[in-house]
């Protein structure tokens, strides 16, 4: 990884790289100049330096792994409450770490955190290092960064684990890179080698192949990880610690100013959903997608689609599982139409209960499924809808 140095034995302290860092990444101690963690690699300073002082150089040597110990799950807090995907990051973290005799950690940044954090510790996590400070009230990217990067640089974490979210997504690349460390985002399996290199796998060239990505001669190893993806950590009695950590100024200094925060509609998503109706292409209408969606409310759950129903514009992309869709895990899903190719069936196979309903008995679909039934949906889904909106109560 190339990383800007400066010799200081070449160097006037003519201040030209401190004028034009725009990132102010550059400063002068007595009679040094030293290049901070703000640095994002413009090389401006390189091209303004007179004397030549400054340049680029490749980093060849491997870390000590050894100094980097533990695992962090950064514990995705907003509007007072705490991310599900945390759950399962955490859950995929302590397997990980009890792999190679580390411990895992949660990073919690925000306000009034003290009951969130010790809800934490009921996941069997050793340590919640919580940064808790008004300032912190609201996700912003640069203050979030700043702190992160201070925990990094303190514990010297090997592995951090943070949600494909919105704000997982925004946060994650910039405090990789900070870290001067790679990141593999969208993680669907991680496995760890006996020398902690962490086996990131992940879905490339459009789900054509699984890659297995390994972040061999830096520290930490940066992994986000799609939701619904990984089991949660199951509740236990808690034996770990809270640490509170300082709040500088500098780390909530930030040239953006949140004036008010607008909700959204919080429309029903299919990864969240308990139970999920899925039309495939054996729906030979658009029209017939009603259907399907009359089935899926009879119980109480959302209408999904595969890729190619969205391609043909018959639903929208936020409702397709799969590979290039959304992976989806609920306590029931049955797919209606649906042959099962592989692109779709790794995103919903970790489903509770799958009911496959297909006119070909040989269908993919069915290696998958608890309960198939090999038939027309024609001729099913009516008379399943009559029975659900009939006599039969369904909770689940
Ligand atoms: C890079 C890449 C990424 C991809 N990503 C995705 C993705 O994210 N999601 C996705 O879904 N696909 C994805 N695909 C496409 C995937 O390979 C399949 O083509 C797609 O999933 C097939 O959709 P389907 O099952 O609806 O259709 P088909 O494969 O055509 O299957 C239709 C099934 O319906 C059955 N059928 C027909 N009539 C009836 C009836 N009346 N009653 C009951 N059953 C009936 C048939 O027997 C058949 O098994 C991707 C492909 C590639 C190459």
């Amino acid at each position: 990884m190339a990383s800007i140095r400066v010799d200081n034995s070449n160097c006037d302290l003519c201040g030209d790289c401190i004028a034009v860092c725009p990132f102010d990444a550059i400063e002068q101690t007595e009679d040094t100049i030293q290049i901070n963690a703000a640095c994002k690699m413009c090389n401006l300073c390189i091209e303004a330096c007179p004397r030549s002082a400054i340049q680029i150089t490749q980093d060849t040597q491997s870390v000590n792994k050894d100094e980097w110990r533990g695992v962090l799950v950064f514990a995705e807090y907003f509007e007072g409450k705490v991310h599900p995907v945390t759950f399962e990051l955490i859950g995929i973290g302590k397997k990980l770490a009890a792999q190679v005799g580390m411990k895992t950690h949660c990073l919690l940044i925000g306000y009034n955190l003290e009951s969130t954090a010790q809800m934490l510790l009921t996941y069997g996590i050793d340590t919640v290092f919580v940064y808790d400070d008004e300032r912190l009230l609201r996700f912003s990217a640069d203050t979030y960064t700043n702190v992160f990067e201070d925990i990094i640089t303190t514990l010297k974490p090997s592995i951090v684990l943070v949600g494909s979210t919105s704000i997982g997504r925004s946060l994650a690349p910039r405090v990789s890179t900070r870290s001067r460390t790679g990141l593999t985002a969208d993680c669907t399996t991680l496995t760890i080698k006996q020398n902690t290199d962490l086996v990131q796998i992940r879905p490339a060239f459009g789900g054509n192949i699984m890659a297995q990505i390994i972040t061999e001669n830096h520290r930490p190893q940066f992994a986000t990880v799609r939701y619904k993806v990984m089991d949660c950590a199951p509740v236990v009695a808690p034996f770990g610690s809270i640490e509170y950590a300082d709040v500088t100024d500098k780390m909530t200094d930030t040239k953006i100013e949140v004036l008010r925060v607008i909700a959204k509609d919080a429309a029903p998503s299919i990864t969240d959903a308990d139970v999920l109706v899925v039309a495939g292409q054996g729906v030979k209408d658009k029209s017939d997608l009603a259907l399907i969606e009359d089935f899926a409310h009879a119980l109480n759950g959302e209408l999904a689609v595969t890729r190619p129903l969205v391609e043909k514009g018959w639903s929208d992309y936020t409702r397709q599982i799969g590979l290039s869709g959304r992976t989806v895990k609920p306590k029931l899903i049955i797919t209606c139409g649906v042959s099962g190719a592989i692109q779709f069936a790794a995103c919903m196979n970790a489903s509770e209960i799958i009911i496959a309903i297909n006119t070909d008995k040989t269908a993919p679909i069915f290696k998958i499924a608890h309960i198939g039934i090999v038939g027309d949906l024609y001729e099913i889904l009516p008379s399943l809808i009559e029975k659900i909106q009939g006599d039969c109560e369904y909770a689940i």
